[in-house]
């Protein structure tokens, strides 16, 4: 789950290099290194800490054209100096860098040690590096080889990248599970994780597949072989749709607030080509080429992680309510360990905002294995998941960077809508009138979440300054609002490490009721048409127990705004479209909390951003 960049040209490498770190920090971030050749030998550095820490301790780093960086999020051994990569191997004339895990480390380890060799690391990448000086040294093999021979003992996940001190004019890169991709200039190359390292140097780019390697040179270009059996691949070259400003901050203090503000213009952007108000239609090729397997699925089981097994659960109300299909939501983990039953009638849907999660995209494999029709809604395009499913449908929300998901999942709730509307047309189960209505009403959310966030900026700061001393809050909601209970709640603990719980508002009083005094507030989810009554109940519970309110309700509500402490107003809307805009004063919420508490968060810690270890 960590961040590569790497270059070989004519350029100066170290810039490239710690801009592309940058750009990549959202992987990873607790430790960082690079490593160039200046021709005659290496230059490393390597910290603890992030990679503005890296860049100070780089000022006396050798000019060179060639090189390669990394930052980590550890899986094996603390973060710290010598556990950050590159690492070398024991003649030091090698440097490797990696992102995943080694299953197999502790076995190779042990072999190694037997055969001489000593480890200065806790990590299990260090041991690839040394197992390849080893098929170096004892079958008299070059870097290539070296490396797919140590790969071939290899059980695990990887993208690597590997330097030969003696060949400043070489780097050889593999990937299985974690991604890869090599940007292609004008006799220069990139490596990266994702192409934003190199989005202002070159449009064109490949990406490695699984079970792939790649040697890149300025004398050979980029030559790619099968990991397994050495088999030649040819190359695909690729246009990048990316651009930098996308990836800047654009004026905002952190990329998770921009990408808040950015919501109206994402959503569009999901909807664009897709949402034909006009014509009364819903295109969607993914979906209009199989919907007859949608129509004739047993079920439908959604698969995914964090904040996409949120928009999961409302994809289940919408699909379920308007098109009739049973519908099951399962977190991508469990799902691949406990032996299910899947056929081919299933059809098992993937939400990942990477494309890369590792969990999600075993899932899907299994699922794949046992027949069912896989379907992938993700945001990276060319990810994984994408190229794995056998349809799908890109979010289309742009690069997220902040750590905590905020346009991706309202992307993720546009395209379920979307795709459910679209299901329960053809289906027959919702009549023309009552769809026409309905993508008429989701036409207006764009411009409903700009007005949103517009007038409830500057209250929930207020509300903010209030609670952002507390320990707990409590989260709750009804329908198909309290999914967006449980990713308020989420949003809370990851940026500001507050202890926060979901809960579907009538589950409280089996039992989080035992928690509310004076000094526990409950936000509380209470639009109009979300069970509305039941919910007004649910407030008066709490406030009988003294618990403060902050009820997020439907503008011009008049009977809540009574009884709550604080109220933030969202526009009216179709219930089925409500969690677009009542997730965001919880984002904001959670954001504005986090600030004061000093957190850092776009980076909070602990957390990495795509999830390429399970
Ligand atoms: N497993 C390796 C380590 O702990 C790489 C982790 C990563 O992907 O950053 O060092």
């Amino acid at each position: 789950m960590c961040g590569i960049a790497g270059y070989i040209g004519h350029r100066q490498a170290y810039p490239i290099i710690i801009n592309g770190l940058k750009r990549l920090e959202y992987r990873g971030y607790d430790s960082a290194g690079i490593v160039v050749n200046d021709g005659r030998q290496f230059g490393l550095k390597k910290t603890k800490g992030k990679v503005s820490d890296l860049e100070a301790k780089c000022k006396d780093l050798p000019s060179a054209h060639v090189g390669m960086g990394h930052t980590r999020w550890a899986t094996h051994g603390v973060p710290s100096d010598r556990n950050s990569h590159p690492h070398l191997s024991n003649n030091e004339k090698i440097a490797l860098i990696h992102n995943g895990i080694i299953e197999n480390y502790d076995s190779i380890k042990k072999v190694l040690i037997s055969k001489g060799f000593d480890f200065k690391s806790d990590t299990d990448t260090e041991v690839l590096v040394n197992l390849i000086q080893f098929f170096q040294d004892s079958e008299n093999l070059n870097l290539t080889d070296a490396v797919r021979y140590a790969l071939n003992e290899t059980i695990g996940a990887y993208a690597i990248a590997v330097m030969d001190a003696d060949d400043p004019q070489e780097i050889v890169v593999a990937r299985l599970s974690s991604p890869l991709a090599i940007g292609i200039g004008d006799n220069e190359y990139f490596i990266a994780s994702d192409a934003s390292p190199f989005v202002e140097f070159t449009k064109e780019a490949v990406y490695l597949e699984d079970g792939e390697m790649a040697t890149i040179s300025l004398h050979g270009g980029v030559d790619i072989h099968k990991i397994k059996d050495n088999a030649k691949v040819s190359l695909v070259i690729q246009e990048l749709k990316l651009n930098l400003e996308e990836i800047e901050k654009g004026g905002y203090d952190h990329f998770m607030l921009k990408e808040i503000h950015e919501q109206s213009q994402s959503i569009l952007n999901t909807m664009r080509g897709r949402l034909l108000v006009d014509e009364g239609i819903i295109q969607m090729a993914g979906i209009w080429d199989f919907q007859e397997k949608f129509f004739n699925a047993k079920r439908i089981i959604i698969v995914s992680c964090g904040t996409s097994w949120h928009a999961a659960l409302i994809g289940e109300y919408l699909i379920e309510d308007l098109a009739r299909i049973p519908v099951e939501v399962e977190y991508s983990s469990e799902f691949r360990y406990r032996n299910p039953i899947i056929g081919e009638k299933d059809i098992v849907i993937a939400i990942s905002q990477s494309g890369e999660t590792a969990d999600t995209l075993a899932a899907l494999r299994l699922a794949k294995e046992k027949g069912a029709f896989i379907y992938g809604i993700c945001n990276v395009v060319d990810s994984s998941i994408a190229r794995l499913t056998d349809a799908g449908s890109y979010t289309h929300a742009g690069p997220e960077i902040g750590v905590a998901s905020t346009k991706a999942f309202t992307a993720q709730l546009t395209i379920l809508t979307l795709i459910a509307l679209k299901l329960a047309k053809h289906k027959g189960t919702l009549s023309k009138e009552r769809f026409n209505t309905l993508i008429a009403e989701l036409e207006t959310i764009p411009s409903k979440v700009e007005a949103l966030i517009k007038n409830v900026e500057e209250p929930v700061k207020k509300i903010a300054e209030n609670y952002a001393g507390v320990n707990n809050f409590l989260y709750l909601g009804r329908g198909l609002n309290y999914p967006i209970a449980l990713e308020g709640a989420l949003k809370l603990k990851e940026i500001s490490y507050i202890h926060a719980e979901g809960y579907p508002a009538a589950e409280m009083k089996h039992g989080p009721i035992a928690l509310i005094d004076e000094n526990m507030p409950v936000v509380v989810i209470a639009t109009k048409k979300g069970h509305y009554d039941k919910i007004v109940s649910n407030i008066q519970e709490i406030k009988s127990r003294k618990g403060k309110i902050i009820a997020i309700v439907t503008e011009g509500d008049v009977q809540v705004k009574e009884m709550a402490d604080y109220v933030i107003e969202i526009p009216e809307t179709s219930s089925y479209l409500v969690p677009i805009l009542s997730v965001i004063p919880l984002q904001l919420l959670a954001y504005y909390i986090a600030i004061l508490r000093g957190s850092n968060v776009d980076q909070p810690r602990n957390l990495a951003k795509s999830v390429t270890v399970e």
